[in-house]
Formats: C-alpha cells, structure tokens, sequence
C-alpha cells in the first residue's frame, strides 16, 4: 500500500483570488502558492483578505517549502504575511520571484524566505515532494503549472493558465509534457483553473491585442497617447510599447509598480524596450504630443493610482486635454466597474478621447475558456479531477465540463475552502476540515475579525446612537436625565422630539430594572440598549448600533 497523500485548500475554492493549498507527503507539507484577495465593497476598511494561516502556524516546522506558479499577487501576495511568522525556501520562475520579492522586502521579512529560481521543465526535489515546473501561458510571463510525482501517482495542478498558441514571447503551454505523463504514468489528480469555466469557446491569443494596439495608435497619430493595464502584463506592455516605437514615439512610466516592473522585467530580459526609447515622466512634458505614450498603472480604477489622479486632475506630472488619447488595456475585474467608471468618467470630462474594452478588443483574458479546458481534460485524461480557482459557481461549470469529456462523476469532487482531500490506494475522498476562514487585513492593524466588520457594516449602513445614563447603583436611581448622542440614523437638530421620547423610555427602562433587583452595571446598559434598540427600531424602522453607557455617579 503507498502512502497517501493529503491535499488541504486553503484559499480560491469559492472565490476568485487568496490562492493557496497545502500538500501533505511523509508528514512535509508543500504549500502551493499563497495569495491574497482584495476585498469587497461592503468590507469597511478592509485593506485585503488573506488565507486563514491557523493550519499552517501550527504545523510550521513541517513546512518544507512554497511553490509560486505565477506572480500574480492572488498567488503571491499573502507570502510576506505568512513569513512575518514562518520561514521557508519559494520556488519559482525568475519573474514570478522577482514579483513576490516586492512585497516581501516591503514587509522586511526577506531573511525568512530563500527565494529559489526554476527553469522551465525543471523538476526538483523539495523535502520529500518530487515537483516538475511546467510551463503554461498567462497574462503573466513565465508562468508554471506544477507536477508532483507522489507515491500516489502524478497530481497536476494547471496554475493559472490559457492555451494561447501564439503568445507574444513564444513560450507555450506545455501540452506535449502533460500528455506524455499521461501517456507514460498516467495523471492521477488533476487540479485546474476554472476561472473562465462559464465563457464558451477559446481565449483570444495576447497576440490579437497587439495587432489592434498598432491599429489604435495609427488612428491617434498626432496626440499624446496614455495607456493603462496591469503592472505585471509584461506582455501587454511589451506589446504597447511596440506600437509606441513603430510610431516613433518614446515611452514613459507612470505609477510605482509599473516602474519597479518595468525595469524588473527588462533586467531579466524578459521586456525588450530598447534604452533610447525610454523617458523620464518627469521630461514628457518637453516632448510634442505625438512622441509621447505613457504606460500608467490603475486600470482597475484603484483610488489612489496614477490613472484615477490624472482623471482627477490631480498628476504631479502631466494634465490631460482633448488632445489625449487614453487607452485602457483591461478589463474590470467584478467589483471593480464602479471605480473604472468614474475614471473613465473623469478622463472623459477633462476632454481626453477613451478607449476601453467595452468600445475595442484591447485585452485578452489569461485564464483558459471551455473549448481550452476540455482540450486539456483531452490531453490529461485525469483519473480523479478537482477545479480550483474560482467562484462556485465557475467550480461547478469546470465540473460539468470535465463531465462531459468522459471523467466520471464519481471522481469529480466540488471541494470549497477547508476541504482535506486524501488521495490513497482507493481513490480520492474528502476525510476532513482545517480552518479557511477570511483573514481580514486592516492597514498595518493586521487580522480584524468578524466582529470588527460587522460593527463596520452597521455603523455605515444604520450610524450609530449613544445612549449616556448616570445611575445611583446603591439607591437605585437615576441620577441625570439620559443623554442621546448618535450620528447617521437621524439628523439631531430635526429629531428632537424623537430623541426626547428616546431619552425617557430608557429612563423607564433603568427604573424598571432597578425594580426587579439589577444592581450591575452590566445588566443595566442590556436593559438601555434593549429600551433604545426597541425604540428606535419602532420609530424609524432602522437598526443602528446602540451603545449603551451606563456610569455611576
Ligand atoms: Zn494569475
Ligand atoms: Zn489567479
């Protein structure tokens, strides 16, 4: 009998974004990638949400290592949270580190994380794993699905991927390798991205892009040209600064990430701009509009990027007039449409002509769509399969599509965050639960919790009242008239008999509690709120936090 091996998911099962599994051989476990997410609008103050690492803190002198399978920060931007507490090596492309190292020197946590450079088609023993790097196409470079040679058999896990046949640097998705291991071991689990499962048909290749980028900026010849996408589309900035070039114009970056970025990639050789077409933003200024195109980060709307400031009027380097063309080259993510809204908006008051994915085809998804996900479940032929990364709804589809090419209903399994899967002699199985909750990060407060949002939520949604009484505990009497203070359920000034009558039900609610022998300052403020809540809630309808303040005098 081999040794089974344990599969614990820890995040991107039932939402998109926060990533991350952990793998479980000979007692080591191996997490694969570790992300966070960024938060919903109702998660008040929430900077982003990251994995539930209770499982991993816990069992932290097992952890033989990390691999990252791509650079996205819904892969890789939960890593400098968890090494402020543990210490591993992380393994991956040369981009991909170099994209996590951001954060992760941001957050001075370097010495605990030895960052561990592979090669396309590598395969390395990590701890007691058997892991082979495998390269797929993304809309970021250089990106892997991962391998793992268990005494189980072979797990493959897609990471984020597409099958774009003519991505922009040549480096394909390695179908050949994955139907080899099918063909020679077989491929005993596979684990797949099915963020697109609900979008028929085949992603258009980044290439596509391309060709309506250089149509564009013919069209816009003569005005200065702004463009937007993703920090880490290296291939989308490639092929912008492409068109930039054949049209005689010099580039110029706006925003830090796309600075880092840019100049991360083109150290690695992966970004090829040549020196002589690269301008400060600082000295765009000086140049005629037409010899300018700016590559500006902010493309999903974000408050305080450079493209929200320039909608804003607000750059420090340039102001917008009907002679800018912006071009933003992406796609709202859900959540995200208010915010490119209102950019776009702004972009648009300020006189500069817009275009976006809603008007042009200037972007390209990354993740592979139904026909591509049935070519792979073609090519893999897996015994068990499980889709990850994704909402579970976009679970479910991978599911049915899986389905439909022939794997077996019984060795599909829907598992969501916490799930332990068990894959042994017999097959795989759920056999357990770790904790998989939202961990809410709060500026450099760290985890919030539960409580704190819900507070957050009623105070934006319903205010809050304050209700102030000063009490004799010995006598049992009231001792001042109570005191209402509130902000955002009624406008005081207006209120002022309602917030008298207020006042004198909670006094008869503490007389009343005196009454029936309550001496604690406890039992008192439940009576005040239960009094307010009742009250306010009969006469407005709303449900505000009370805040009951009960004091001795
Ligand atoms: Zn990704
Ligand atoms: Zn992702």
């Amino acid at each position: 009998m081999a040794e089974p091996i344990r599969i614990a998911f820890l995040g991107g099962l039932g939402e998109i974004g926060r990533n991350c599994m952990c793998v479980e051989q000979d007692g080591k476990l191996l997490l694969i990638d570790c992300g966070l997410m960024f938060p919903d609008a109702d998660m008040h103050g929430i900077d982003l949400v990251l994995p539930d690492f209770t499982y991993l803190r816990q069992n932290a002198d097992r952890i033989v290592g990390c691999v990252a399978t791509h650079g996205h920060e819904d892969h890789v931007g939960g890593l400098s949270f968890l090494l402020r507490d543990l210490s591993f090596p992380i393994f991956g492309s040369p981009l991909t580190l170099g994209l996590a190292a951001n954060r992760i020197e941001e957050a001075g946590v370097m010495g605990n994380a030895e960052l561990v450079p592979v090669r396309d088609g590598e395969r390395r023993r990590v701890g007691p794993f058997d892991v082979e790097f495998i390269p797929v196409t993304h809309s970021v470079p250089h990106a892997f699905a991962v391998a793992l040679h268990t005494p189980q058999g072979v797990i493959l896990h897609s990471g984020d991927f597409k099958l774009d046949l003519t991505p922009v640097d040549d480096r394909r998705t390695d179908l050949a390798r994955i139907g080899a291991l099918a063909s020679t071991d077989g491929i005993r689990l596979l684990l797949g991205d099915s963020t697109n499962a609900e979008a028929p048909g085949h992603a258009p290749s980044e290439r596509h892009v391309g060709g309506v980028l250089r149509s564009l900026f013919a069209e816009h010849r003569g005005r200065r040209i702004i463009t937007a996408s993703f920090a880490s589309h290296i291939h989308r900035i490639q092929q912008i600064a492409d068109a930039a070039v054949a049209g005689g114009r010099k580039v110029a970056t706006l925003g830090l990430s796309m600075r880092k970025n840019v100049r991360l990639a083109r150290d690695l050789g992966i970004l090829r701009i040549p020196d002589a077409a690269l301008v400060d933003i600082e000295d765009v200024a000086d140049l005629p509009p037409e010899q300018v195109c700016i590559i500006s980060t902010g493309s999903q709307g974000e408050p305080m990027s450079a493209l929200s400031l320039l909608a804003q009027g607000e750059s420090r380097f340039l102001k917008l007039t009907e002679h800018d063309t912006v071009i933003l080259s992406s796609h709202a993510i859900p959540g995200n449409e208010f915010n490119v809204n209102r950019v776009i908006d702004g972009l648009l008051r300020l006189g500069a002509e817009v275009v976006h994915s809603g008007l042009a085809d200037v972007h390209a998804t990354g993740h592979a769509q139904a026909d591509e996900l049935k070519m792979l479940q073609a090519i893999a032929r897996p015994e068990w399969f499980v889709p990850i990364h994704g909402e579970y709804r976009h679970l479910q589809a991978h599911a049915r599509l899986a389905r439909a090419m022939g794997v077996p209903e019984q060795h599909i399994l829907l598992c969501e965050d916490g799930d332990v899967l068990q894959l042994d002699d017999t097959g795989a199985s759920l056999v357990g639960r770790v904790p998989a909750g939202y961990l809410y990060v709060d500026g450099i407060v760290g985890d919030v919790g539960h409580g704190v949002l819900r507070d957050r939520r009623a105070l934006a949604e319903e205010g809050v009242v304050v209700v102030v009484v000063a009490v004799d505990v010995e006598s049992g009497e009231v001792i001042t008239d109570p005191e209402i203070i509130t902000r955002g359920w009624v406008y005081a000034p207006e209120a002022e008999d309602l917030l008298d009558e207020a006042c004198q039900r909670v006094e008869e609610a503490v007389v009343k509690a005196f009454g029936s022998g309550i001496r604690d300052i406890e039992g008192l403020e439940r009576a005040v709120r239960q009094a307010a809540g009742r009250f306010v809630n009969e006469r407005t309808r709303r449900r505000p936090m009370i805040v009951p303040v009960v004091m001795e005098a």
